[in-house]
């Protein structure tokens, strides 16, 4: 008879520091993340795109970086590249 696989599904909050099994996924990823990225370029990158994001922001619909006198419709071309091609 063959055996059924038993899983177990639950939400954890990871932000939750008062959480001992939380903190030790938090320190499990660092450690992961850090064995293959050594340099955090990664973390490099997605600070610079928060930074790129927090200038593209959406204000009544345009870009708020990109609108001059003219409305640039939200999502500008520059969030359109991050973001990357969606599906129709
Ligand atoms: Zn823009």
């Amino acid at each position: 008879m063959a055996q059924t696989p038993q899983t177990l599904t639950v939400k954890l909050d990871l932000s939750d520091t008062g959480s001992q099994i939380a903190q030790y996924i938090r320190q499990e990823i660092k450690n992961r993340v850090a064995a293959i990225d050594p340099q955090g370029v990664a973390g490099t990158v997605a600070d610079a795109i928060d930074r790129v994001r927090t200038l593209h922001r959406q204000e009544y619909g345009c870009c708020a970086e990109c609108t001059h006198e003219s409305g640039v419709v939200w999502p500008c071309a520059t969030i359109r590249a991050i973001d990357g091609p969606t599906e129709h």
